[in-house]
């Protein structure tokens, strides 16, 4: 079998997705993506085409490899992401050959349903608990949301109580019926991480999302000794030797890397296995679009360590398409008391409806999240 074709579409509302053709017929979908820089990506994944053209899609490690030691530049949100869709496809393709899910290719299965979180609220933490009751009818118990607005280095008692109070006005609305990890979302500096991390910790909060830039990793350790919560991060890491630096200084409880920015599921089923030698847990990250989720469930299911699923339907940052509107097997992501089943097709296990995915093409944004200011004018973390 030989690769002939790589066919990238830019999809609303802040995706890509990537065809792989074969010469015998056989297709394969990828999601390479970074949200905001979907056209770089787009470039990055052209110029990976002619390591690819023609040669056998089944040799993923072989290809994966080429890709990341062939042009000695490697890492990196847009090289890593391009690969990460390519790869995906290619598993897409080499469990449609075989006939089976990709999970059974990587050992088959450790649990028989996967805990899903979802977002709540804007970016703007108000209106949450409204939300948490809606989402509670659908069935979810598990929520994320964002900790706070913009937050200087350092902040004044009222910007802490603000945040810290809107935590507590959740807790006393369910009390322990619901569970939810709250998003720093970098926008929180060392300084005041320690004094939010100390006013939260009675809220009991399932864990704290980048409690600091992971470009501050040295500080994970130091703030995870002086709470209780786990802390958690990843999303901008993007191999296993990024990963590999937080493993070995220590403070992660969680790590969450995604499947469409850290080199896809040759990569992050590594990073998933480092994890569990060091006794921390899993929860990919995934606000995006269809093929990336099935390509996280693929590593969920053979990952022992695996605790907590992001997926992003109903998330509010899907204006124009919502996750599965590019799917025809809508049924089998079908979601049960917040738990998502192993899909049972083979290869990633998601049929995408491509006469969708080309009209949505042609029309598609530009997506850029939101630039943030402070009130004396300087940027804020977003
Ligand atoms: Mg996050």
């Amino acid at each position: 079998m030989k690769i002939t074709k790589l066919t990238t579409y830019r999809v609303p509302p802040r995706w890509m997705l990537l065809k792989i053709e074969t010469d015998e017929g056989i297709v394969g979908w990828g999601e390479p993506v970074i949200e905001g820089k979907a056209r770089t990506v787009e470039t990055a994944v052209q110029e990976f085409e002619p390591y690819l053209i023609g040669q056998d899609p089944r040799r993923i490690n072989d290809l994966w490899q080429v890709m990341y030691r062939g042009g000695f530049y490697r890492g990196g949100a847009i090289l890593m992401s391009a690969m990460a869709g390519i790869d995906q496809a290619l598993w897409d393709i080499k469990g449609k050959a075989l006939g089976v899910p990709v999970y059974e290719l990587l050992g088959g299965l450790v649990r028989d349903r996967m805990k899903t979180y979802s977002w709540v609220g804007g970016d703007r933490p108000a209106d949450v608990i409204e939300g948490i009751r809606t989402l509670r009818e659908a069935g979810f118990d598990t929520f994320k949301m964002n900790g706070t607005e913009e937050f200087g280095i350092i902040d004044s008692a009222a910007a802490v109580d603000a945040a810290v109070g809107r935590i507590a006005e959740i807790r006393s609305a369910f009390g322990n019926e619901i569970e939810f990890g709250i998003d720093f979302h970098g926008r929180v500096a060392a300084p005041m991480a320690k004094v939010l991390l100390r006013a939260l910790e009675p809220y009991r909060p399932l864990f704290v999302e980048e409690p600091v830039l992971a470009e501050q990793a040295e500080y994970y350790p130091r703030l995870a000794e002086m709470t209780s919560i786990p802390l958690a991060a990843g999303e901008r890491m993007y191999s296993r030797f990024e990963f590999k630096n937080v493993f070995h200084a220590g403070g992660l409880s969680i790590v969450q890397p995604d499947l469409s920015h850290a080199g896809g599921i040759t990569e992050c089923v590594k990073i998933a296995a480092m994890a569990e030698a060091y006794d921390i847990a899993l929860a990919p990250h995934c606000p995006l679009g269809p093929v990336a989720l099935a390509a996280c469930l693929q590593v969920d299911f053979v990952s022992h360590n695996a605790v907590l699923q992001e997926q992003s339907m109903g998330i509010h940052y899907n204006k124009g398409a919502e996750v599965l509107d590019y799917v025809t097997n809508k049924e089998d992501f079908h979601l049960e008391n917040g738990y998502i089943k192993p899909l049972p097709k083979p290869g990633l296990g998601v049929e995408i409806d491509e006469k969708r995915v080309i009209e949505a093409s042609k029309n598609a944004p530009d997506w850029r999240n939101p630039l943030w200011r402070h009130f004396d004018g300087s940027v804020a973390e977003w």
